[in-house]
């Protein structure tokens, strides 16, 4: 279905897709195969843009923004989405955070070689305690040394962790003070020793890109690598969580448009009874209900997207967004399904595994039950969602101060 695009993002999308069938669609399933994280796929997505929209030119990005970032995550996930596992790490929470919370010289020194995904980036939150109650479950302990931090404790599912050049990781500074305690570091797990990332095993999910626990053993983080003030983390991360939560619904998106259309295919070619299936009005009741409820999650992300385009409150509309996505993903999925028969769970086919993209989509930034709760305690009047006014991004003025002011300043870095 056509949307009423700028055309600059009309144009994105169009050279998303081609990217996707010439470059990634050929050669995923052989990279599946020997589990080979896809490092030349992701350099060629960063040299062609599709990391930046969140960020200015400044920094490497193209400013074009949370719609186009949707629409790009949103393409993206629909024809291949194991590829997309890396996006947030490379577009969205991990550059976010080093962004909004960096110095100049942070910012400068890390964020553009995410965007052009010469660096593999990461965003260690969750530990193994609880992802919903991130903050409350925290042991991880960052202990000040000198002119280091000594980090020890474990991680739970940092996607991309056994790959990472660069990451954003939370640990407790004061384990007394409960979520002003947290403190966001740069890490760099290659340059120090003490970070062991180990590969979870996940049903359905892709064996190139793939989530880990860490293990933190005297990890040294300089003191230069702090992002913001000690007890900062909390604020840091939830402004990024916001941007992720975007991605996640457009994620789950194009993960129920790929279901459809899968299921569209086959139910014209399956002949039964000497007609194709999709003459039975079962099976149209299914592809009925698909296209309902991918028109509505569509409505719903780019809505989103477009509030937080013009820095509105979209809180709560994000949580809906995202919920209503996560329900259609995983709806699609298991009409997908149905309408494959015996094959539907055959390998042969990707309607067989992308039901494990759906049900991770309801459970990551946030579960089905986090939004739920956001959702109802605003409409029963006990917390507003939208109490935080506007989102940030590309527009934070802090940022336009340091950065658009300077004429050169990425080429100066690069320079440097
Ligand atoms: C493949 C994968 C990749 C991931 N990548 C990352 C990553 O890169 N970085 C990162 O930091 N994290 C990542 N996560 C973690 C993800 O964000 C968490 O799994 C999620 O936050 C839920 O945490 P949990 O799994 O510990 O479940 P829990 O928090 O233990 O929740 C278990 C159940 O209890 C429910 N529940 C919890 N609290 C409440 C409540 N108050 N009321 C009602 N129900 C409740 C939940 O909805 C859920 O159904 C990833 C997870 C997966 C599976």
């Amino acid at each position: 279905m056509e949307d009423l695009f700028p055309e600059e993002i009309g144009l994105i999308r169009d050279s998303v897709n081609k990217f996707m069938e010439t470059e990634v669609v050929p050669v995923m399933d052989s990279i599946e195969a020997k589990g080979d994280f896809p490092r030349d796929l992701v350099i060629k997505a960063g040299a062609a843009g599709f990391y930046g929209n969140l960020f200015p030119e400044s920094v490497g990005g193209s400013g074009l923004g949370y719609l186009a970032t949707a629409v790009v995550v949103e393409e993206f996930a629909r024809n291949d989405v194991r590829f997309a596992s890396c996006y947030n790490q490379q577009a969205a929470t991990c550059p976010y955070c080093i962004y909004t919370a960096g110095t100049t010289e942070q910012v400068l020194k890390y964020v553009p070689p995410l965007l052009a995904g010469e660096t593999i980036g990461m965003m260690s939150l969750t530990e193994p305690g609880g992802g919903s109650d991130a903050m409350g479950n925290m042991h991880t302990r960052a202990v000040r040394d000198g002119d280091f931090y000594v980090l020890n404790g474990s991680k739970m599912f940092a996607s991309m962790a056994n790959e990472t050049d660069v990451g954003v990781l939370l640990a407790k500074t004061d384990p007394d003070a409960g979520h002003k305690g947290v403190t966001a570091f740069i890490v760099e797990p290659k340059k120090y020793d003490g970070f062991d990332a180990r590969p979870v095993e996940m049903h359905g999910l892709s064996k190139a890109l793939r989530t880990n626990a860490i293990f933190l053993d005297d990890f040294s983080v300089p003191v230069e690598n702090r992002l913001g003030e000690e007890g900062e983390g909390f604020r840091i991360v939830m402004q990024a969580l916001q941007a992720g939560r975007i991605t996640v619904a457009a994620k789950a998106l194009g993960v129920a448009r790929a279901c459809m259309e899968d299921a569209v295919r086959y139910a014209n070619e399956r002949m039964m009874r000497g007609s194709p299936i999709g003459k039975f009005q079962m099976i149209q009741s299914d592809i009925a209900e698909m296209a309902v409820n991918i028109e509505a999650s569509r409505l719903l992300v780019y809505d989103a997207a477009r509030r937080m385009d013009v820095g509105l409150p979209c809180n709560r509309i994000a949580a809906i967004a995202k919920y209503h996505a996560s329900q259609t993903a995983k709806m699609c999925a298991d009409k997908a399904q149905q309408v494959f028969g015996g094959y539907g769970i055959a390998t042969e086919y990707r309607v067989s595994w992308l039901k494990s993209y759906a049900d991770l989509f309801f459970t990551g930034e946030g579960t089905a039950n986090v939004q739920k709760i956001l959702i109802a305690e605003d409409a029963l009047g006990y917390k507003v969602a939208d109490r935080h006014h506007g989102s940030t991004g590309f527009r934070d003025p802090r940022r336009d101060d340091i950065l658009d002011e300077q004429d050169g300043t990425l080429d100066k870095a690069k320079e440097a």
